[in-house]
């Protein structure tokens, strides 16, 4: 699916970005909903499903996340998706920082699917690690969406904070 391609300059960020925020993308679909698009569209992987719901069905002009993590075959692959110039208006009303946070979505659902070893190291490797080292961000800087929402479940109980840590310590070039 293609989806208009439009370089809003209304709102780059102007702010260096400070934080990484993880969510699934449980975060801007629920259930229900995306079961019924997978009834309708049988052929489309999640990652289609996700762009057409927001983008087709929602007419948001991107998805709001800067990156996408997704499965394919047996390994994972990263996507960039919103323009790292753009911080994710959607989550201005949740997050007081909005615009010193880039945030990752990892497809699926963390609450009934457990993360894989291969999901934390593609995870670590090709993205925290290299973005730590761009935007100076340290490890600590890095949070779970239900760590700053205490209602939120997202990523999800599946997804272990610690297991993640130790997998990006694991990358770290220590000097
Ligand atoms: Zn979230």
């Amino acid at each position: 699916m293609k989806i208009p391609l439009i370089f809003k300059k209304e709102f780059p960020n102007t702010k260096p970005y400070k934080y990484i925020f993880i969510h699934s993308s449980e975060c801007i679909i629920d259930n229900h909903e995306l079961m019924n698009l997978r009834k309708e569209n049988k052929n489309k992987d999640q990652l289609e499903l996700l762009k057409y719901y927001w983008i087709i069905q929602k007419k948001n002009y991107d998805l709001p996340f800067h990156y996408v993590v997704h499965n394919v075959d047996d390994d994972y692959h990263v996507v960039q998706y919103r323009p790292i110039v753009y911080h994710s208006v959607y989550y201005d009303k949740l997050f007081k920082h909005n615009q010193e946070i880039i945030h990752i979505c990892l497809i699926g659902d963390y609450n009934i699917q457990m993360a894989t070893p291969r999901l934390y190291d593609v995870l670590s490797y090709r993205l925290l690690v290299p973005l730590m080292y761009t935007y100076n961000i340290n490890l600590n800087r890095i949070f779970l969406h239900s760590e700053i929402e205490k209602n939120s479940k997202c990523p999800g109980d599946l997804f272990i904070k610690q297991v993640l840590y130790a997998r990006i310590q694991k990358f770290l070039i220590h000097r």
